[in-house]
């Protein structure tokens, strides 16, 4: 599937919830959904149609897609692996796509939108236990370390980036250390840590039809 390149916050206002793809922005007044709510497009005011049951599935999956910014593909592979594990698969989802290496930059502060965190990483601007990682799927593991790479630490992206994460609270299952440019993946996180906008038993329900 193509990578959706257009404007993000008409994602937001698609599918009527914030989905913080544009870093501090989402924080501010400036936010799109704050200002429009109703759903892109000529007819976006107009729209009010009862979604059916494969409708309201298809909206969850797709929201949930869109705010870890996958394609079909890998999103479904994911799913796949969480459906295959011991566990609630919707659960066992969530925590899968929070162990990528992109969403646990982005959580850290080290970068300011998954765009921004998918792309550094692939220029090799962070390191896992030491070692320059440039892919943005790598599974991140409890205990492992998440440095900004020698040389890096100057980009005024990253440093934009920590400026706005010590005014924001930190996640529990990371630690951060904003001096050292410096995160720790301390433990997966339960389902009742992710604040995430979706219910997770329709997507399991969406792929299980
Ligand atoms: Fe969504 Fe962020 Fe745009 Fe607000 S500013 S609509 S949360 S991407």
């Amino acid at each position: 599937m193509a990578r959706y390149t257009g404007p993000v916050c008409k994602l937001c206002r698609r599918e009527g919830v914030k989905l913080y793809l544009k870093g501090d922005r989402c924080f501010s007044a400036k936010c799109a959904i704050e200002n429009r709510a109703h759903p892109p497009g000529m007819h976006g005011q107009k729209r009010s149609k009862r979604l059916s049951d494969y409708g309201v599935r298809l909206r969850e999956k797709q929201k949930l897609r869109r705010i870890y910014s996958l394609g079909e593909g890998p999103f479904r592979k994911l799913f796949a692996e969480a459906a295959k594990r011991k566990g609630v698969t919707g659960a066992t989802f969530l925590v899968l796509l929070e162990q990528r290496l992109d969403s646990v930059v982005l959580r850290l502060g080290l970068a300011n939108s998954r765009a921004q965190a998918r792309q550094l990483i692939g220029h090799g601007h962070y390191t896992v236990n030491g070692k320059r990682v440039t892919i943005p799927s790598y599974r991140v593991r409890p205990g492992d370390e998440i440095t900004v790479a020698k040389g890096s630490e100057k980009l005024v992206v990253i440093q934009q980036a920590v400026a706005a994460a010590r005014r924001r609270k930190g996640v529990p299952w990371l630690e951060f250390n904003p001096d050292a440019l410096k995160g720790r993946f301390v433990r997966t996180p339960s389902r009742d840590d992710l604040v995430l906008p979706v219910n997770e038993q329709l997507i399991v329900e969406y792929y299980s039809r």
